[in-house]
C-alpha cells in the first residue's frame, strides 16, 4: 500500500506542552506504517474563547502513513488519552490536542472526521507552522497555503526555538 502525507496539527497548554508534544512527536513516529517525516518549530499562542488559561503551544508535523484516515485518528485519539487529555468544555485547557489537518488531498466528511480540517482556514496557529514545512502546499477546497497564512500574520503566534532536545 503506498502511504499518504498526512499533516497533524500538535497544541496544548498544561503540564508542560512542550515535552508532552515532543513525546507525542516520537509516538506518531511509532505507530504502524507511519513516519513523522518532517515536523515545524514550536509556536505559541494566546487563548482563543476561553481567556482565563496558560498559552498554547503549537506545531504541525507530517506523516507518511500507510493507516487509513479513521485508523490514523484512532490512533490519535489514544494518543491524546495517553496524555491525560480530559475532555471538559468547548475551548478548554487540554494537555494534547492532535488534529487531522490534511490527508493527501482527500476531502472527507464523515461524522467522526472532517478533512481537510474544518477550521484550519483561518488559524495562524495551524497555518503558519505549516507553511514552514510545506510553504507550496495546496490545501483541497480551500486553495494555496501562502495566502491564506499571508491573512492570519495578525493573529500574535510567535514562532519559538527548535524543540527541546
Ligand atoms: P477540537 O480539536 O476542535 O478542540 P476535539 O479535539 O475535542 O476538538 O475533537 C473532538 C472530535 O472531533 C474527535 O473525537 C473527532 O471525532 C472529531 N474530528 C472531526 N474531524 C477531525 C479532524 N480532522 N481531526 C481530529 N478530530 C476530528
Ligand atoms: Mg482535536
Amino acid at each position: 500500500m503506498t502511504a499518504v502525507a498526512a499533516y497533524i496539527g500538535l497544541g496544548g497548554n498544561l503540564d508542560d506542552p512542550a515535552a508532552r508534544m515532543a513525546r507525542a512527536f516520537l509516538a506518531m513516529d511509532g505507530l504502524p506504517g507511519t513516519q513523522v517525516v518532517a515536523r515545524s518549530s514550536l509556536y505559541r499562542t494566546a487563548p482563543v474563547g476561553f481567556l482565563d488559561q496558560p498559552d498554547f503551544l503549537n506545531a504541525v508535523v507530517r506523516l507518511d502513513t500507510t493507516l487509513s484516515a479513521l485508523d490514523l485518528l484512532d490512533a490519535l485519539l489514544a494518543l491524546e488519552l495517553d496524555a491525560g487529555r480530559q475532555r471538559s468544555f468547548r475551548n478548554a485547557p487540554r494537555t494534547l490536542d492532535l488534529d487531522v489537518l490534511l490527508y493527501g488531498e482527500q476531502q472527507i466528511s464523515t461524522d467522526r472526521l472532517v478533512v481537510p480540517h474544518p477550521r484550519m482556514g483561518t488559524r495562524g496557529f495551524v497555518l503558519l507552522p505549516l507553511q514552514e514545512i510545506a510553504p507550496d502546499l495546496v490545501i483541497p477546497g480551500l486553495g494555496p497555503l501562502a495566502p491564506l497564512a499571508q491573512a492570519c500574520r495578525g493573529q500574535g503566534v510567535d514562532r519559538l526555538q527548535d524543540w527541546p532536545a
